[in-house]
Parts: C-alpha cells; structure tokens; sequence
C-alpha cells in the first residue's frame, strides 16, 4: 500500500516550487520584454537583438515546461482527494512506489509512460 500522504507532501512542495519558478519566469519574460522595447533594436541584423531573442524563447520554453510540469501535479493531487493516486490510468496496475518517488506526479506505469511518450513523439 502506498504511502499517498507522503506524497501529497512532495507534490504540494514541488507545486510551490513551480509555482515560485512560474513567477519569476514570468517576471523575466516581461522585464526582458520590456528592455528590447526601450533598446528598439532589430533582432535580425542586431546580435544584441538576437540574444535577448533566444533568451525570451529559452525563458518561454522553460515557462512552457513549468506550466504542463505544475498542471501534472495538480492532476496528481486531484488523484489523491478522488482516492485513485498510485495506479496506472490505462491498466489500474499500482506503480511501484520507487517510481512514485522519482516521479510523484506520474499517472501512468513504467510501460505505459514509454508508451504514451511514443505516442506523443508519433503525433
Ligand atoms: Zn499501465
């Protein structure tokens, strides 16, 4: 049986993490945002101009990550008030608890999470 207390603890502090990296993404976003403006620059003849522009997209792709990262979670913690945290979506298998610690929002066994990832890749 698995410790789901344990759990619900280790996601509601990853949750805040996220939610504290959330925040100071978005923060950068704008104040990098917000520099470009102010320096008008042209950010495909300007190298300057470009750097901030990969910086904006590192800074959007991670905010990206962080947002579908803290939407698992928060899956994950519904899971547990509904009572069905612990078992795989597609076969009701219990995931191994050593598994649950790597990865407490995980809703889907070792086999399946492969597999729904080669899904995703395909699509
Ligand atoms: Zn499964």
């Amino acid at each position: 049986m698995v410790d789901v207390e344990r759990f619900r603890l280790l996601l509601e502090e990853e949750r805040d993490r996220k939610l504290s990296l959330l925040k100071s993404l978005r923060s950068d976003i704008s104040s990098v945002s917000l520099a470009r403006q102010d320096s008008n620059v042209d950010d495909e003849h300007d190298p300057e101009g470009s750097t901030i522009a990969f910086e904006l997209s590192q800074a959007s792709a991670l905010l990206e990550q962080s947002r579908v990262g803290l939407d698992q979670i928060n899956a994950a913690l519904e899971r547990i008030a509904a009572g069905s945290y612990g078992r795989c979506e597609i076969c009701a298998v219990a995931i191994p608890e050593g598994r649950l610690e790597a990865r407490p929002w995980t809703p889907f066994c070792v086999e399946h999470a492969s597999a729904s990832q080669d899904s995703l890749r395909r699509s």
